[in-house]
């Protein structure tokens, strides 16, 4: 048997295309494949599909191609443009690549295996090749993907700005600088996927989560449950009054909304926080004590825990506002029966305790009073939004080192978004 038939056999060439030769060069560990079609071949118009349209000029082409154990292969081949009749001149489509990509079709399945599992940056290093041409094809076969998704069940809609509200970190402060600081994620409550990743937190992110739900078949009136936090890219302020909040209701207008309970007990950590700033420049024992008074008194080590006990033994106004956080903590484990009372009463200490923040607080929980209670008939909104968190977290490590938010939003589809990829194989 001769090498070119055996690379026929291996690549699955078929007529009219031959193999013509093959080089192999054991020094740069480099094989080159040499692909032709026979003279007088006919191809089929890459436009219409009508077949036997002859050749009229072609073009050299290169694509890498998987190795063949530790050499670098690469095909090669004069693409032909035909003439089509109804059409005019048009490159043929070849079996092994598509149009103007780089890489034959298995080399871009490899790819799109490898950066599911690592760092875009780290792959392109492994396969010595730029960074930029990767992102190329994942691109590609991300959003044909996408564009397939079917939407016609969603129901329960998740929606998070996963990064509001966190210190920034190297990624967020590149992002930022470009003015991209944040996206939304939109997440389908029962098939636990990524929907939608909105650029933004603004107003409109609600809006264009609708018309990409329309446009892949979803009906925007369906969406019966949505869990939100409190952010105004969802409900703007002061129009949070009433179950229906304003973003929110004239996109998804039959959506109830649970308030993420998550999101609610971090805005009242923040106020005791803010207590404490305060009264530490006159009690200095409240100086580096912020993390006791963040934590759960379960995850506290024993040191820790006396520290925090004998601070809140000195009737501190930050011990006052932190056994207020700790009582709206407890509304999660009542009944649903005593929840809205059990809500009444600590609104009613709450609003009473004298300390701004925490008044302050309670006022913001009185404006989401019923979203916060919505909690009790769906239970929706724990995990799953804390799960989001960590994939967006993921989704920044693979996509550092080539830094847009473009990138970023094709990682997290590709990792959360569920996506049936249709990879060559
Ligand atoms: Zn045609």
């Amino acid at each position: 048997m001769r090498d070119t038939d055996l690379f026929r056999m291996a690549l699955g060439i078929e007529p009219p295309w031959v193999v013509k030769k093959s080089e192999f060069d054991a020094a740069a560990k480099r094989l080159d494949i040499h692909l032709d079609f026979t003279k007088g071949s006919r191809f089929a118009c890459p436009q219409c599909g009508v077949a036997g349209c002859p050749a009229y000029d072609s073009e050299d082409k290169t694509w890498r191609h998987l190795k063949f154990f530790q050499h670098e292969a690469y095909l090669h081949a004069r693409v032909p443009r035909v003439t089509c009749k109804g059409c005019g001149i048009k490159q043929v489509l070849v079996p092994w690549a598509r149009p103007d990509s780089g890489f034959t079709l298995l080399f871009e399945a490899l790819v799109m295996a490898m950066v599911q599992a690592m760092p875009v940056a780290v792959v392109a290093r492994m396969i010595d090749e730029w960074d930029t041409r990767l992102w190329r094809v994942i691109h590609h076969y991300v959003e044909k993907a996408r564009d397939r998704a079917d939407h016609s069940d969603v129901t329960s809609v998740a929606a998070a700005c996963p990064r509001a509200g966190q210190r920034p970190d190297p990624w967020d402060e590149t992002a930022s600088r470009r003015g991209h600081n944040y996206v939304s994620l939109f997440v389908d409550l029962v098939r636990r996927r990524v929907l939608f990743v909105a650029e933004g937190k603004d107003a409109g992110t609600v809006d264009a989560f609708a018309k990409d739900l329309a446009a892949h078949g979803g009906n925007p009136e369906a969406v019966a449950e949505v869990c939100i936090d409190m952010s105004p890219a969802f409900i703007p302020t002061g129009q949070a009054r009433g179950l229906k909040a304003h973003g929110t209701a004239q996109s998804l207008p039959n959506a109830q909304i649970t308030f993420d309970k998550f999101h609610v007990v971090k805005l009242i950590n923040e106020a005791v926080d803010e207590v404490r700033r305060a009264e530490q420049k006159s009690h200095a024992e409240l100086k580096k004590s912020r993390y006791l008074w963040l934590k759960n008194p379960r995850n506290l080590s024993e040191r820790q825990r006396t520290q925090l006990d004998n601070l809140s033994a000195s009737n501190l106004k930050t011990g006052r506002a932190y056994r207020i956080r700790l009582a709206f903590q407890e509304l999660h484990l009542q009944p649903a029966r005593n929840a809205e009372a059990f809500l009444r009463k600590w609104y009613w200490w709450a609003t009473h305790s004298r300390l701004p923040p925490m008044i302050g607080t309670a006022r913001m929980v009185k404006r989401h009073w019923n979203g916060i209670l919505r909690w009790f008939h769906t239970k929706i909104a724990n995990g799953i939004l804390e799960a989001i968190n960590s994939l967006v977290q993921a989704a920044k490590a693979k996509a550092r080192g080539y830094r847009s938010t473009r990138n970023l939003k094709a990682i997290i589809y590709l990792i959360a978004g569920k996506l049936e990829l249709a990879l060559p194989t």
